[in-house]
């Protein structure tokens, strides 16, 4: 049972980051942690983190979402922890995956106040509404963690909590209530059957319920004849996307993320540095891109040890990018100045993002093993096309206008809008979180299936 647990650890270390491009909602570690309601076990329980990665997957729908944790320094050496849970505490910390800061307080606000990133709660936290307003005036900001069903959903803030019968089949977004058609045959997910059309400006439009998008432009439509060598390339991606369009049943909006307050833009514009030289969040060896700085007395500081971090330049830009298979969000990864990222079936080097878990055999055979190369040229992400059966460019200045397609045969693409990358029919890159109507056959997998204890609590 220790190794599977250990294996559970480390698929939820996967999920876990302090890059703020990368991350998708912060959270307060121990808060959770300590929140016996989820499961009725031990007073304070490192999987419980498990069941959050796993709320924010539903929530997004998202099977790679990623989360941003704090934690209090003295929680690291708590003596109600295993040893084991203290161990990959540790390890997670050097490793800058979560954040350790000596008083936690307002922190995990502070992150997503700067950022801009949903903030997951237990309990409300009325009293940081001084510093931030947004607490109070936009309640969808704040995501409360709810027990339900022997694990957790995520509730926006000023809803009612979501039904807990299992029968009322009802998707709570907003101030609106929808009814959704009974799945066939029922999940015990009601949150399976969401369809979301994540929107990431955190505009406070209303909430719009776009029935089935089933006209997608017929194939004939597009500008782009075939190429030479490849007659059947343009005719293979759009025919069957616009079968994939036709499964979407309804499309709704859902906040995922705001615009960063004024100083959160302008401290994630500058690249800082910690005068501690090993330090994981600032320091000089982070492999990852950085966190925010907490302002303390109006001056930008290390949240780990405190003193002032110096501003060495300007942050090299960054870019999220989801792949997208079949519809659901699967792994989420970043492209960088500094580093390029090449994608295809099987890449040659590991730091390079290989989509071949999620291919069928069709999907295999024509994904190249290095298929594209994503890169950032002036600001923009660029895709350049390394493959033999090229790459298609869905085009959208906005996330409601029409799709224009435009085939990419060795030769790149400065990516713009909503512009998304197909390598094959249902196997999409798209930036940020600029995902369009989904629907999801089949839930995000949990986090937490190798671990037997919570497996078995989950099903009563
Ligand atoms: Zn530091």
């Amino acid at each position: 049972m220790r190794f599977e647990v250990s294996r559970v650890m480390d698929t939820i270390e996967q999920r876990l980051t302090t890059d703020v491009t990368l991350a998708q909602a912060v959270v307060d570690l121990a808060e959770v942690a300590r929140f016996v309601a989820l499961d009725g076990g031990r007073p304070i329980n490192l999987l419980r983190l498990g069941m959050v990665v796993d709320a924010l997957s539903r929530y997004l729908i998202d099977a790679g979402a990623m989360l941003y944790p704090v934690v209090g320094r003295e929680v690291l050496s708590e003596a109600a922890l295993t040893s084991k849970e203290r161990m990959v505490l540790g390890r997670w910390a050097d490793d800058g995956l979560i954040e350790v800061t000596p008083v936690v307080a307002d922190r995990p606000v502070e992150i997503a106040d700067f950022t801009g990133l949903p903030l997951i709660v237990v309990r409300d936290v009325p009293q940081f509404a001084t510093r931030f307003p947004w607490l109070v005036e936009s309640p969808e900001r704040v995501l409360r963690l709810v027990p339900r069903a022997g694990g957790a959903v995520l509730t926006p803030g000023g809803e009612p909590p979501p039904p807990n019968d299992g029968k009322e089949r009802l998707v709570v977004v907003g101030k609106a209530t929808l009814p959704i058609i009974p799945p066939d045959p029922p999940t015990a997910a009601a949150e399976a059957e969401e369809v979301v059309d994540t929107e990431p400006t955190g505009e406070t439009e209303p909430e719009t319920e776009v029935e089935a998008k089933v006209e997608a432009e017929p194939v004939e439509k597009s500008e782009e004849a075939p190429k030479g060598g490849q007659p059947d390339g343009l005719q293979s991606f759009t025919a069957r996307g616009a079968q994939r369009f036709g499964r979407t049943r309804v499309v709704r909006r859902r906040f995922t993320r705001a615009e960063p307050s004024g100083v959160g833009a302008a401290l994630m514009a500058r690249e800082w540095r910690c005068g501690e030289p090993d330090c994981p969040a600032f320091g000089r060896f982070r492999r990852i891109g950085q966190p925010v700085p907490r302002m303390r007395a109006g001056v930008p500081a290390c949240p780990r040890h405190g003193e002032a971090v110096k501003d060495v330049g300007p942050r090299p830009a960054a870019f999220a990018v989801a792949i997208v298979v079949e519809d659901l969000a699967r792994r989420r990864f970043v492209v960088s100045q500094d580093h390029p990222i090449v994608v295809g079936r099987e890449p040659a080097d590991p730091e390079d993002v290989s989509v071949g878990a999620w291919l069928h055999e069709a999907a295999a055979a024509w994904i190249a093993k290095e298929h594209i190369k994503l890169a950032i040229d002036d600001g923009k992400l660029v895709v350049t096309d390394t493959s033999d059966n090229g790459t298609l460019i869905w085009k959208r200045s906005t996330p409601d206008i029409k799709e224009e397609t435009e085939r990419l045969y060795r030769k790149s693409y400065r990516l713009d809008g909503w512009d998304s990358v197909e390598l094959y029919t249902g196997v999409e890159l798209v930036v940020g979180d600029h995902r369009l109507q989904t629907i999801v056959g089949s839930e995000p997998a949990s986090v937490l299936l190798d671990a037997p204890t919570v497996a078995l609590r989950l099903v009563d």
